[in-house]
Parts: C-alpha cells; structure tokens; sequence
C-alpha cells in the first residue's frame, strides 16, 4: 500500500497542482435591449447574466442568454440610498413594503425572468442593509431554489448573515467594471481583478449593458481571451457557489 502511494507521488502530472484561479463575470441590467446586449450574448466564454423582470426584452434576453449557453439570474430592483424610487423599474422592492408585499414581488420577478437560476440586487444599497427586508428576500429565494448573489453596492451589507442564517448558497461581488464608462477605467479594473486573483482563488465582477454596453463589451471579450492565455477559468457563479450547509433531519 504504501508502496503504491509512493510510486503515485512520483508519477510525473501527480504532483498536486496549485489552486485554479478562477474569473467570474456578470453583467446586469439585461432585459432593456441595452447597447452591448447581443457582444455578451456572443462571447466565446461564459458568463453569468443578469436579466431585469417586467421590461420589454425580459423574456427575450433570457431566453436569448439561455440559449448560448449563459447564465440567467433575476436582476431585482432595489431601492437605493440616493436617487428616485421611480428610477428603479417596476416590481422593486423598497423597504417600506410588508413582508406579504415583498414575498409577492419577489416571487413575481423570479416567475417573470425565464431560465434564472439565481438573483443579484440592482442598486439596493438601502434594502440590504435591512435584515427584515432581505430576510423576506433570501427566503423566497430558498423556497424557490435559486440562490443570492449580493452586488455589494453597500459595503455595509447584511447579505451575507442573514444568508447564512437563512442557510442559502451566496456570494457577493468584488468589483464593478465599468462605473467610469471609458475603455482605460474598464481596463484599470480588469487589472484590479488580477491583483484580487494573486491572493484569492476566485474573484466575481460586475458589468453593465446599457447606455455605455458597447463598450464594457468590447473590453470585457478582449480581457477574457487575454486571461484564459494566463490560465484564468471563467465560471458561472452557480459553479463557485459555496456548497450549502447539509441540514440534519430530527429523527
Ligand atoms: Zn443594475
């Protein structure tokens, strides 16, 4: 025995390899037919899409993403610290909702957005850091299977907490791309993401279709095929989930 485990040590290709850095990219506000929609859709690598309900393209860009082989998740409206409650879209979830209120509007969203998988927030730097609200949120969630991913538009979130209270996979984002819409900010950013990789094994990125989709497109196609040159992988978030903790039955 300890023999054979000797001669597989010095195998050569047996040797443990060192951890797989691995590259997750979503882009949001998919459901509007923003500029950039269709560069995504066509990427050679796959990424995780995040489709608005309720909007005029809802059905077809999922069905679109789904198609090619991406990832679907509801890009749910959240109210924000700043800004209009009407700048939100319809179906959001603001935190002056009752519970019964946000179940429905959460369970609505997840029925309206085919092919979704999962939920990122957009905006909501207000609701998450209400534990009622995202305790309602994150429920429906588990109810229906899919699992959270919080855009950390707040770096005060409670996500991640009352996620695990709820005992549901999640994850939460590390950079946003394209805040600055211009091709060097983009790519300031995409450098940021190496830096995160050199001392993590996975790191999740957040960009945009939209006004600007172009060109978050052109750069994000130009980067990944540059990454996957420095052995990146580039996985669907529901590939990197955090397995959730097994619940023991009473007997
Ligand atoms: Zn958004």
């Amino acid at each position: 025995m300890l023999m054979l485990a000797l001669i597989a040590c010095l195998l050569p290709g047996t040797a443990a390899a060192g951890p797989e850095k691995t590259a997750v990219i979503v882009i949001d506000d998919f459901g509007n037919n923003g500029r950039g929609t269709q560069e995504i859709i066509e990427l050679p690598f796959k990424v995780t899409v995040a489709v608005m309900p309720f909007l005029k393209y809802t059905k077809r860009d999922a069905e679109r993403a789904h198609a090619a082989g991406h990832e679907v998740i509801v890009h749910m409206p959240m109210e924000a610290l700043a800004g209009k409650k009407t700048w939100l879209g319809p179906g959001a979830i603001t935190v002056d909702l009752s519970e019964d209120e946000i179940r429905k509007r959460v369970h609505a969203a997840i029925d309206d957005v085919p092919h979704a998988v999962g939920m990122n927030n957009h905006m909501g730097s207000k609701v998450t850091v209400e534990p009622r609200v995202m305790r309602v949120i994150l429920e429906v969630c588990k109810e229906r299977g899919i699992y959270f991913l919080d855009s950390h538009t707040n770096f005060r979130s409670v996500v991640a907490k009352v996620a695990e209270e709820v005992n549901i996979p999640s994850m939460e984002n590390h950079i946003f791309l394209d805040d600055i819409h211009k091709p060097s900010a983009i790519r300031k950013q995409f450098m940021k993401m190496k830096e995160h990789l050199n001392d993590h094994n996975i790191c999740v990125a957040i960009g945009h279709v939209g006004s600007a989709g172009h060109i978050t497109a052109a750069i994000v196609k130009k980067q990944m095929l540059q990454m996957s040159q420095e052995q990146i992988a580039f996985k669907k978030v529901s590939e990197v989930l955090p397995p959730p903790i097994p619940v023991i039955p009473h007997s």
